[in-house]
């Protein structure tokens, strides 16, 4: 803890004055650009890989990167959807998974979560990404978590349509969704091309989206 109390009081001396001007300018008003969705892991830091400032992301993390359906007893990430989408309008949502995430292993090599009941719980919410990844061959089980990352991506921005507010800004064209993965040994991200369903490098392919703003395909 201590090397966390540290942090902050370097935070103070020196990191905060550099952005005094930028912390006055938030001080009463965001206007987040994008909502970022992440797993919880300590490795994947989205301001960090996507070089944004404070105001810049509002981020929602939880283990697995996931978004519940839209239900009838909405949430905590259901009400942070809607706010980032409803109040602060925000243009974008990234749902961002990751290479050796905990929750898509267990998920994928069948772990006994007995002794983690919540996270059992929680993870149900993977459920359509766990049978479509289950159904397929895999070369190897590392290839079985690599394929179930990128499932439970698809899954969750499938989830994140069932939202009214999302459903509401796609409708009026001024949303796009996004479907990443993040590799945390080589620092790649791979996006999802929601025109071919693959998974394509953000690096060479900087303009792929899952879901493009104009709903071209609903007219
Ligand atoms: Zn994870």
């Amino acid at each position: 803890m201590k090397d966390i109390i540290d942090g902050f009081l370097r935070f103070q001396r020196e990191a905060f004055p550099a952005r005094a001007g930028l912390f006055r300018e938030l001080a009463n008003h965001q206007a987040p650009r994008a909502l970022f969705i992440s797993c919880s892991d300590s490795r994947l830091v989205p301001e960090l890989v996507t070089q944004r400032e404070p105001g810049d992301l509002f981020v929602i993390r939880n283990a697995g990167n996931i978004v519940p359906c839209y239900g009838p007893e909405p949430g905590g990430v259901s009400a942070s959807v809607e706010y980032a989408v409803a109040a602060l309008k925000v243009s974008d949502i990234v749902i961002c998974g990751h290479s050796d995430c905990g929750a898509m292993t267990a998920i994928a090599s069948c772990a006994c979560l007995d002794h983690m009941p919540a996270v059992r719980h929680w993870l149900r919410y993977a459920d359509s990404a766990r049978v479509v990844n289950e159904a397929r061959h895999h070369p190897s089980a590392a290839e079985r978590v690599q394929a179930m990352v990128r499932e439970n991506v698809i899954a969750q921005l499938a989830n994140l349509k069932t939202h009214p507010s999302v459903r509401l800004a796609l409708e009026e064209g001024r949303l796009t969704l996004h479907g990443w993965v993040y590799d945390i040994e080589s620092g790649a991200i791979d996006a999802l091309d929601g025109m071919t369903g693959r998974f394509v490098s953000l690096a060479t392919h900087p303009y792929t989206s899952a879901k493009p703003a104009a709903h071209a395909s609903a007219a």
